[in-house]
Order: structure tokens, then sequence, then C-alpha cells
């Protein structure tokens, strides 16, 4: 992808250089409201990587230049989907879309969902429409899971800009009432609907961003294909020596992640992106 340059958005909260004090105190029934309300990535990297935590308590630090970099680039990411989703939401439904913000941290952070650390991977959270995200998530990506590449990169975000659309047109406040009532395995199915709608809504932001900026080359859709598997519940499940067990996925598999992913990208439309609609509901 081509960023270099392009202007960069100033919805950015930038965190990483103030050490853990501005996560304040983490607790487990922190950890427990996030997981129960903010919409993860979908990959919990704590087994995989020891200490992804660098910060120390109150100590600040100068950010590294790759840090600053990573920074800019998704800036630009965030400047692109503001622009490419305030033109979406108000040609095919009508709406007005509100910037969110982007918090970039180092180790843990406070959220209005409760306290969360960098093991569980990027989020948002719906109660203060903020994506949270620490930057070595992405070498975890890369090193780990064999989804290195800017434009995989900028799939998590887009992902998570797919919660925020599905926030403001009321998409989480419905199936959040539905799971309140469902079984286990019933919440874990739409939860995997909700996962894969955001999938489908990165890569409509993926298709107008390539059409408005030319920037976005077909390596870079096989980048963001290619990740889109790679967080497949099957795979993570694999690769964390386990049998794939369909109940359980929260995210969907390998095969429709990319699919919904893939889909958005061709149409375009969110209208192609009802995966509750397509599952009967
Ligand atoms: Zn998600």
């Amino acid at each position: 992808m081509e960023w270099r340059g392009r202007r960069g958005s100033s919805n950015i909260d930038d965190r990483r250089g103030m050490g853990a004090s501005g996560a304040g105190g983490l607790g487990v029934a922190g950890m427990l409201v996030v997981l129960a309300v903010g919409y993860f990535f979908g990959v919990d990297i704590s087994p995989i990587v020891n200490g992804v935590s660098q910060s120390q308590p109150g100590v600040e630090r100068e950010l590294t230049a790759e840090e600053r970099e990573t920074g800019q680039f998704l800036s630009v990411v965030l400047a692109d989907t503001e622009e490419v989703w305030a033109d979406v939401l108000r040609t095919q439904a009508d709406m007005t879309y509100r910037d969110p913000t982007l918090v970039l941290f180092s180790g843990s952070v406070q959220s209005a969902c409760g306290g969360a650390s960098a093991a569980m991977g990027p989020f948002y959270c719906p109660g203060d429409q903020r994506l949270y995200l620490d930057t070595q998530f992405f070498d975890v990506m890369e090193q780990k899971m064999g989804a290195g590449g800017d434009f995989a990169a900028a799939y998590v975000v887009a992902h998570e800009i797919g919660h925020h659309v599905q926030n403001q047109i009321g998409i989480l406040r419905q199936v959040n009432g539905m799971r309140a009532q469902a079984s286990q395995t019933d919440s874990n199915r739409l939860s995997v609907l909700t996962e894969l709608q955001a999938d489908c809504f990165a890569g409509i932001w993926a298709r107008h961003a390539s059409e408005r900026y030319g920037s976005i080359s077909r390596a870079d859709i096989d980048e963001a294909v290619n990740a889109a598997r790679a967080v497949g519940d099957d795979m993570l499940m694999r690769s964390a020596g386990r049998a794939p067990m369909p109940d359980s996925f929260t995210h969907g598999s390998a095969a429709d992640r990319s699919a919904w992913l893939t889909r958005g990208m061709q149409t375009g439309e969110m209208a192609q992106c009802n995966t509750f609609a397509e599952a009967g509901l």
C-alpha cells in the first residue's frame, strides 16, 4: 500500500510512550468486563508470546523510529476509513458517519469496556467508540502467524472499524440482546456472524479505498485475504495443538473469514454483507 506523504487522521490517541500508568489498575474482573462487551479481533496471543508488555508502570519512554512509522501508517489507514465510510454510510444507509478514535498502547490499557492487555489482541469498545491496538500485535502476526505486510495490518484496523460501523447502524445492540438469551452454542454462532460481517465491511473499505486512492495493489489484497485466513478459529485452534471445534468458534473459520472479506471487496455493498440473513436469522 502506498501511504507515505498522504493525509493522516488526527483521531489517534497515542499512549505507547506513556508507560503502563495510563492503563490504571487491571484486575481479573476488569479483563472479564472487556471479554463480555468488547469486540476482539479474535486472536488471544498469550499462548504464543511471553511478556508482550514492554512498558513499565509510570515510566515514560521515547517511541522508536519503527513505532513512529507504524503510527503514521495507521493514521493514513484511519483517514482512509473516515473518508470511505462517510461516503458509504451516506450513500448506502443515509447516515452520517461518526469518526472513532484509534488508541495505540503498549502492554495494557483501560477502556470504557474495562481493562485489557495486549495479549488479547486488538479490540473495539462500543461504550467509548474507540479502537484499541498494541502495535506489537503486527509483529506477532508476521512472525508467529505468517500474516505479514502493511495491508495485513490495514485489514486489522478495517475489521475493528467494521465493528464501529456495526455499532453505529445498531447491529451490536441487537446482537447483544439476542446473545443474552441464547445458549452458549447459539451465542457463539451470533458472535461468528458479527465477526464475519466486520470482515465483509473491511472488504468494503478496501474496495472503495482502492477505487478512491489507487494506492492498493493486487499483492495488498492477497496480504489481507491471507491474514483473514490466518486468524480463522480453526487455524488458531490447530496452531494451539487442539482439534477445531466449530461449536466453539467465535470469529469464523479461515474459509469463512477470507470468503466474507473477499465478498466485501468484490461488491463494495453493505447489503451484500448481511451474514445474519444468510444464516436464516
Ligand atoms: Zn472482531
